[in-house]
């Protein structure tokens, strides 16, 4: 087996529920394919999350991840794509409430949205890349949408290492299946054209495109 993003064979199971392993290059921690969730199964818990403006923690999340990781680059950005907005996206209202374009797309609940007809100055993906099922070709396909020296902005919750992995709470919703922590981001920085800009070293983080 090899990793799912970086590609490595250095890959180690973790002694839980046998479908979890951690790739001892870049840090990544993925579900094995025949583990995966059903599309049925991931539409049933993303329609029982309560992502609107009425959830204070949620909507307080969003806040501080503009705060803390955008505001600084407002003034560079127009075009916004928010790439996995869910059934109710709040990001994409806050952001457009500061006069930014937003286009909307989520596999899900806007599958229909040709997002990749043009190129962006932001990217966000909040509570996203801990669903992918292939990191590599995700990534890739959201690094050729930026337009150069632009930002990707990502909220996941950063995974504790290999071993606090099987206490920790993120894990257990069943639609979470690719995990990442600083040094994941840096194998991004290293090997792709992005530079970690800013990052909280929790749950968020902001790259910007080299070229
Ligand atoms: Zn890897």
């Amino acid at each position: 087996m090899e990793c799912k993003l970086c590609g490595s064979e250095k890959i180690q199971q973790i002694s839980i529920e046998d479908k979890y392993y951690y790739c001892k290059n870049c840090e990544l921690i993925f579900i094995a394919s025949g583990s995966l969730p059903s599309y049925k199964k991931e539409l049933e818990v993303y329609k029982g999350h309560d992502n609107t403006h009425e959830n204070e923690g949620y909507v307080r999340r969003f806040k501080d991840f503009i705060n803390t990781l955008i505001v600084g680059h407002i003034d560079e950005i127009e075009e916004v794509l928010e790439y996995g907005c869910g059934p109710g996206p709040v990001l994409a209202d806050m952001l457009e409430e500061r006069g930014l374009n937003v286009v909307k797309y989520d596999p899900f609940f806007y599958p229909e949205v040709n997002y990749k007809k043009k190129k962006y100055d932001l990217i966000t993906s909040t509570e996203v890349f801990e669903h992918f099922w292939e990191p590599k070709q995700e990534v890739e396909k959201l690094i050729k949408l930026i337009k150069p020296k632009s930002y990707l902005a990502v909220m996941t919750s950063f995974h504790p290492g290999a071993e606090e992995f099987k206490e920790w709470w993120y894990r257990r919703d069943s639609t979470h299946v690719a995990f990442y922590n600083l040094n994941t981001f840096k194998y991004l920085e290293s090997n792709y054209p992005l530079k970690i800009v800013n990052t909280n070293n929790t749950n968020g983080i902001i790259f910007q495109k080299n070229n």
